[in-house]
């Protein structure tokens, strides 16, 4: 795709133009504090001229041309704005954004330069902008919109140290409130480029920068239109074929008869890349008496096909899930994967009356201590607000966490695997310790970048608990 600064320019002249058809709208009074003649600029006009030009709302207008100005100004910046997309380019050079810049900072700067005007300025002067003050930050707001990305991006530069997806690059099209860009743009033009398609799943809805429900909502309305990533289209194959994510087979090895009427909900990363913690986790239950049962045909909470925009499909999965709850008479769910914790809390929450109690595993074991030198906590973003419960059951484990997505999220991990590794091996380095986490998918992502520097919460106890009681058997014997 070659560049070309035609639609943007277009964009910006469009924003230009609307501000200034705003700005007629503003009363008079509002910021020379008096009605103004538009004939000779006084308060105390002469007969015969006109006191004040009442704008489209009936208000004594900042501009001389009003109201009629108001509709060209506005209605010549949406016409620009509607047939800029006919531009089908997206980058805009360096040199149009050098222009576009200098021209506005130099004439928010000229509203500033003391003249003997009629409208008082920002910092108290004449000035013959009739706009002023209102001008000098309009002006200057624009003049930054349009150095935006070249020099230096103040969104980018406060988001890159919150922001997984750009931690390893200055790119200004990956920064978080271009989701809101491609989002109107979507919704306008219906279109969408690979590259945004792209973009839009290098997130991991973290929502560190507070914006991932545009993200979220320009997957959901790309599928809808019909713009389906390849991982996306594999995850829905594979869920539909065999019930999970990964198209794996089960073989109901976790399955377990039914003595009670609480699930444990395995998860499908749990039982097929990380069957070690739901053992560890089943031993810790059983130690504490919890009577549960699992499924032998488990399928997916669905939670993955909402994370990557397919909500139809979403919800199918969910409402399957649910008329299996109700056919198994199941009152209590108890999961190991904040992912599907999520997922019943949300998802499921309330629909066709589901009001049954979820728990996460994690919360259940709030006795459980253990020694974790030289340790530090990673909270899992579904799993929040439990960190500090967590650190109080390790012994050593000190009062901070690693901050922050693991990479994984977002279905970033079965998008782009080396985006999702790196950035778990920065946390891992960055807090030059051991990780301790709660989550499956959290435990994989750090597992495959550096599998020296992580441990699993369930698996750390369980081993505590099974030494503890060799260690007790023994004494026995002796
Ligand atoms: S939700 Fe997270 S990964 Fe996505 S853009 Fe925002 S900060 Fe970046």
């Amino acid at each position: 795709m070659s560049p070309n600064p035609g639609r943007k320019l277009a964009l910006f002249l469009s924003a230009l133009l609307l501000c200034a058809g705003i700005v007629t709208l503003i009363p008079d009074q509002w910021l020379t504090g008096s009605q103004t003649c538009h004939s000779c600029h006084t308060a105390q006009a002469p007969a015969g001229h006109m006191l004040f030009r009442p704008n489209y709302l009936g208000y004594n207008s900042l501009c001389s041309f009003a109201p009629i100005s108001t509709l060209l100004l506005a209605g010549t910046g949406l016409l620009i704005f509607l047939t800029s997309f006919q531009f089908r380019f997206e980058r805009w050079g360096k040199e149009y954004r050098l222009i576009a810049s200098s021209a506005s900072f130099g004439l928010a700067i000229a509203t500033l330069v003391p003249f003997s005007g009629h409208y008082t300025n920002l910092i108290g002067g004449q000035t013959l902008c009739p706009a002023a003050p209102l001008s000098t930050g309009l002006l200057a707001g624009l003049g930054l919109i349009a150095l935006n990305g070249f020099v230096v991006c103040p969104f980018l530069m406060a988001w890159r140290c919150r922001c997984p997806s750009l931690e390893n690059t200055l790119d200004v099209w990956q920064s978080p409130h271009r989701s809101i860009n491609r989002l109107i743009t979507l919704l306008v033009t219906g279109r969408m480029s690979e590259e945004a398609l792209r973009r839009t799943y290098r997130c991991t809805l973290c929502n560190g920068c507070w914006l991932a429900w545009f993200n979220r909502q320009v997957r959901n309305t790309a599928v809808n239109k019909g713009l389906v990533p390849s991982h996306l289209a594999t995850i829905r194959t594979n869920i539909s074929a065999t019930g999970n994510p990964y198209g794996v087979i089960a073989d109901g090895g976790m399955a377990m008869d039914k003595k009670s009427d609480t699930l444990l909900f395995i998860g499908c990363t749990g039982r097929f890349r990380t069957p070690e913690i739901l053992r560890a986790a089943r031993t810790l239950l059983d130690r504490k008496g919890i009577q549960y049962y699992s499924l032998p045909d488990e399928t997916c909470c669905g939670y993955t096909l909402y994370n990557l925009g397919d909500r139809s499909a979403a919800y199918e999965a969910v409402d399957k899930n649910l008329e299996r709850f109700r056919r198994e008479g199941i009152r209590r769910i108890i999961t190991v994967c904040p992912g599907c914790y999520e997922a019943f809390t949300t998802l499921y929450k309330g629909r066709n009356s589901f009001d049954l109690e979820i728990l996460l595993a994690v919360d259940l074991l709030k006795d459980c201590k253990i020694t974790a030198e030289n340790t530090i906590v990673h909270e899992p973003c579904h799993a929040k607000g439990r960190g500090e419960m967590v650190r109080g059951l390790l012994d050593g484990a000190g009062d901070l966490s690693t901050g922050g997505c693991c990479g994984a999220g977002g279905g970033l991990i079965s998008w782009d695997r080396m985006l999702a590794t790196s950035r778990a091996r920065h946390l891992q380095e960055q807090s030059g310790r051991t990780v301790i986490t709660y989550c499956p998918l959290c435990y994989l992502n750090f597992k495959r970048a550096n599998p020296g520097s992580v441990e699993d919460l369930y698996m750390m106890m369980a081993a505590h608990v099974e030494h503890a009681a060799h260690v007790e058997h023994a004494a026995e014997r002796m």
